[in-house]
C-alpha cells in the first residue's frame, strides 16, 4: 500500500506556508477504464494529485510552482466562485480550480486533463451515494454529483479541442486523443459527436488496444450506452467478436 505523508509547501501566490499531502506510487491492480481512469485501487491516492492553499486557494500539482499569471485567476470571483461551489464535491472543485489556472496560462490539454480528475472525484461521489445513501445528512443528500461528473466532462471536451486546434498533445499514441474525446463526449450522451470522434481515430491509423477501443466506443455510441467500460471490457468484446472465416484452400488442418 503506498504510504501518504506530508510536506510542507510555500505557495506561490500569497507566501502561506501550509502541509501538502504527497504519496509514494503503488502498484496497480485491475483494468484502467476507457477515458484511462485507472482502477479503484490505484486512485484512492486521487487527494494527493492537487494541493490547495488553504490561504488564497491556489490549487495546483504543486502550489510552489504554477504557471505565471496564477495570481490574477486565483483572485478573480469566477475562480473563488469555483473553489467555493457547492455544485461539486470539495476535491472536484480544487481540480476545476487547478483547470482555470493551466486555462489562463494557455495550457489547454492540462487544463482538460484536470476536469477529466474532476469528472473521476464526481463519479466516485456518486457511486458512493448509490451505495451507502447520504450518510452525512448534509448538503451532499442535494447535490447532483452525476450532474457535476456531466458538467466535469463537457468541459474537458472544450479545452482539449482547443489543446487539439493548437497542436497541444494529449495522447500519446495514433488515435488516442480521439478515443479519449470519444468517450467524455459517449458518457455525456453527445452520440453522434463521440462517433465522428471515433471515425477521426479510426483514420488516424491507430494501432493495437487503440484500435480495439476505438471500434468498442462505436459500439457503445451506436447502442446509446453512457456507462463507464473498461479497457480489459474493450480487449474482451473483441475475443468474443466473430472471427472472419479463412479463405477456402487455406484450411489449417492441411485438408482440402
Ligand atoms: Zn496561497
Amino acid at each position: 500500500m503506498p504510504k501518504t505523508t506530508e510536506k510542507q509547501k510555500k505557495c506561490a501566490v500569497c507566501g502561506g506556508t501550509s502541509a501538502q499531502p504527497s504519496v509514494r506510487a503503488g502498484k496497480r491492480h485491475g483494468s484502467p477504464d476507457l477515458d484511462t481512469r485507472p482502477p479503484a485501487n490505484a486512485r484512492f491516492d486521487i487527494d494527493t494529485w492537487v494541493q490547495r492553499c488553504p490561504s488564497c486557494g491556489l490549487c495546483f500539482p504543486d502550489i510552489a510552482k504554477p504557471p505565471s499569471g496564477a495570481i490574477g485567476i486565483v483572485q478573480s470571483d469566477a475562480y473563488q466562485e469555483q473553489l467555493q461551489s457547492e455544485g461539486f464535491p470539495k476535491l472536484a472543485n480544487s481540480f476545476l480550480c487547478w483547470s482555470l489556472v493551466e486555462e489562463q496560462a494557455g495550457n489547454f490539454a492540462n487544463a482538460g486533463w484536470a476536469c477529466i480528475h474532476a469528472a473521476w472525484v464526481c463519479d466516485d461521489a456518486a457511486d458512493f451515494s448509490r451505495l451507502y445513501g447520504n450518510v452525512s445528512g448534509s448538503k451532499m443528500g442535494t447535490r447532483d454529483e452525476t450532474a457535476a461528473a456531466t458538467l466535469c466532462r463537457a468541459k474537458a471536451v472544450k479545452l482539449l479541442k482547443r489543446a487539439r486546434d493548437l497542436g497541444q498533445g494529449f495522447g500519446a499514441q495514433a488515435g488516442s486523443e480521439e478515443a479519449l474525446m470519444a468517450d467524455l463526449l459517449r458518457r455525456i450522451a453527445r452520440f453522434e459527436s463521440a462517433l465522428k470522434m471515433v471515425q477521426f481515430g479510426i483514420d488516424a491509423g491507430p494501432r493495437g488496444v487503440v484500435d480495439t477501443v476505438l471500434r468498442f466506443e462505436k459500439e457503445l455510441a451506436e447502442k446509446r450506452d453512457t456507462d463507464v467500460h473498461t479497457i480489459s471490457g474493450a480487449l474482451k468484446w473483441k475475443n468474443e467478436l466473430p472471427q472472419t472465416p479463412e479463405p477456402k484452400g487455406k484450411d489449417v488442418t492441411g485438408q482440402a
